[in-house]
């Protein structure tokens, strides 16, 4: 364990599995308080468990989908710790296939949680940001947002799930530029094909082509995507790493 977060507070979101799991675990490595969110309680407790400082780790069981969970998920955090150093947004959901006959109802879970639950957490979250920008031990906030390759190059079969990362990227550049001088850093990491629960939330048919498409390569782990946003968050203050792609070796698109 290093300290180069200490005496901060990250609230990570989607931090019951996969990246975002491995984000917390990560930046709690580093001196962070963490804030963890997600729906299923249970999973967070266990990661709060594993974390094992219980003064240093909030469970906020959240659907962030929702905005004033979202909004209580952030005033929880800084009534808590009293400040929000660092937002890692990366909540999603992929839900793939074509956009003939899809069913609706996977477009609207997407464009709620991939675009509405970052927005509505971003939105919350700014002040609290903008503040402990101006305050020691860093003088400097993060909001990290986890978009995908997919949110720069679009695929057939993934129209919505490209749509809503696109937007995550073109909202990011347009907040980067609002809040910069103020010293709010934004950061969107895209990853490639990574080894979590993502893909398991697809109907049978759309799991069976994922698989015939990325079966064969060697996935990210979520602990590589978490040592990227790790090394984001740790630049000194006068470096902001805007963007990370990063794919597995194998991964050809
Ligand atoms: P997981 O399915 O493992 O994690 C998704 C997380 O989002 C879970 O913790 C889930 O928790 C949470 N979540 C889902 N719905 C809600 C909600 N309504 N409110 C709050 N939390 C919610 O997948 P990954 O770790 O892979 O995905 C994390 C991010 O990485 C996503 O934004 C994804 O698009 C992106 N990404 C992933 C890639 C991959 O190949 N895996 C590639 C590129 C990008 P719970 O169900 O408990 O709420």
């Amino acid at each position: 364990m290093t300290d180069r977060l200490a005496d901060t507070v990250a609230l990570i979101t989607g931090a019951s599995s996969g990246i975002g799991e491995a984000t917390a675990l990560a930046l709690a490595a580093e001196g962070a308080t963490v804030a963890i969110a997600a729906r299923r309680r249970d999973r967070l407790e266990a990661l709060a468990k594993q974390i094992g400082d219980d003064t240093r780790v909030l469970v906020l069981e959240t659907d962030v989908t929702d905005r004033d969970q979202a909004r209580a998920m952030v005033e929880r955090t800084v009534d808590e710790y009293g400040r929000l150093d660092t937002v890692i947004n990366n909540a999603g959901v992929m839900l793939l296939g074509p956009i003939l006959d899809a069913p609706l109802e996977e477009w609207e879970e997407m464009v709620h949680l991939n675009l509405l639950g970052l927005l509505y957490t971003t939105h919350a979250a700014l002040p609290h940001l903008l503040k402990a920008a101006e305050s020691e031990p860093r003088r400097v906030a993060d909001i990290v947002n986890v978009s995908s390759v997919a949110g720069r190059v679009a695929r057939l079969g993934s129209g919505v799930y490209n749509a809503t990362k696109f937007g995550v990227g073109a909202f990011s550049e347009s907040l980067r530029q609002e809040v910069t001088k103020r010293h709010v850093r934004v950061s969107i990491i895209e990853p490639g094909a990574v080894a979590t629960e993502l893909a398991s939330h697809n109907r049978p048919e759309i799991i069976k082509n994922i698989q015939a498409t990325f079966g064969d390569i060697v996935r990210l782990e979520a602990t590589d995507i978490a040592e990227a946003i790790t090394f984001t968050v740790t630049r000194p203050g006068h470096v902001t790493v805007n963007e990370v792609l990063i794919r597995p070796t194998e991964q050809e698109r």
